[in-house]
């Protein structure tokens, strides 16, 4: 495995396996890396000759500078990590050579990064964009792997690729849980033990949301979920939400099989959790 951290490195690279007709997968993180990750660079493996995944903390998709400052790092776990599931290239970049040009271009989205998360958090897929554009035209994948934990952000990337008119495929991979179904995420190494208990009535609450779509409709399944969540003490409920799939429209009405998906964002003492699933 090659560990690059400059512009040049990976120009350099991605030129000789272009030379040589190698297709390559690209697997986009902040670190802190967890079994969620590896999925994804196990799903490039099998589809492409040569995987890439970035690790790089964007500073611009953070609206809270608090949550920019606690994010876990851990590169040298990481990279052991990496390594171990068979990852051929490693980019870590400097903020200061990835945003050397000093752009901060905006893109339409339309209501696809206006609605829960870009709502709750403003700016967020504004430097999401800005930081995936630059990786895209950096790594220049054939495939690049997103994690359906993040479904928002899944459908902003495509709709990204879609404006700059890359030549480049976003798949889809899906959520990995623990045990108890929470999802994986980073930020769950922030938890205290009690708080992690606590967490664990996030996958508890979506698949409520799944057990009660079969009798009721869209509206009354997310007056019942919020109510449930309004009454644990020590989680904030930031939203949840039952939309359409591909356009994040709110459902109303009956929750047809694949049809809707319920979002949920909540706080978990100070940590912000996110969830989804297809109802
Ligand atoms: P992050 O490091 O949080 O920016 O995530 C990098 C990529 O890993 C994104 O595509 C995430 O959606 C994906 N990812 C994070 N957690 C999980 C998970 N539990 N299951 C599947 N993919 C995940």
């Amino acid at each position: 495995m090659q560990v690059l951290s400059s512009r040049a490195q990976v120009e350099k690279q991605v030129n000789a396996l272009k030379n040589k007709q190698l297709t390559l997968g690209f697997v986009p993180t902040m670190g802190a890396l967890h079994q969620g990750h590896i999925s994804l660079i196990e799903k490039s493996r099998q589809s492409c000759d040569l995987s890439l995944c970035s690790i790089f903390v964007n500073p611009r998709q953070f609206n809270d500078p608090a949550d920019l400052a606690r994010y876990p790092r851990s590169p040298q776990k990481d990279l052991d990590l990496l390594q171990k599931a068979g990852c051929d290239l490693v980019f870590m970049p400097q903020a200061e050579e990835l945003y050397a040009d000093g752009g901060h271009e905006e893109y339409d989205f339309g209501r696809l990064d206006k609605v829960l998360e870009g709502a709750q958090r403003p700016g967020h897929f504004k430097g999401v964009a800005q930081v995936l554009s630059r990786l895209f035209k950096l790594v220049k994948p054939d495939k690049a792997f997103f994690g359906q934990k993040d479904y928002q952000q899944y459908l902003v990337v495509k709709e990204l690729v879609k404006l700059l008119k890359l030549p480049l495929e976003v798949i889809p991979c899906p959520i990995v849980r623990e045990a108890d179904g929470l999802a994986m995420s980073s930020r769950n190494s922030l938890l205290s033990p009690e708080e992690r208990a606590l967490a664990a009535n996030i996958p508890f609450w979506m698949n409520k949301a799944r057990e009660l779509a079969q009798r009721l409709d869209a509206d009354q399944v997310a007056a019942e979920i919020r109510a449930m969540m309004a009454n644990v003490n020590g989680i904030r409920s930031d939203y949840f939400e039952i939309c359409h799939p591909e356009d994040l429209s709110p459902c109303h009405g009956n929750v047809l099989p694949g049809q809707s998906i319920a979002l949920l964002a909540a706080y978990v003492g100070k940590i912000r959790l996110i969830d989804n699933s297809l109802l």
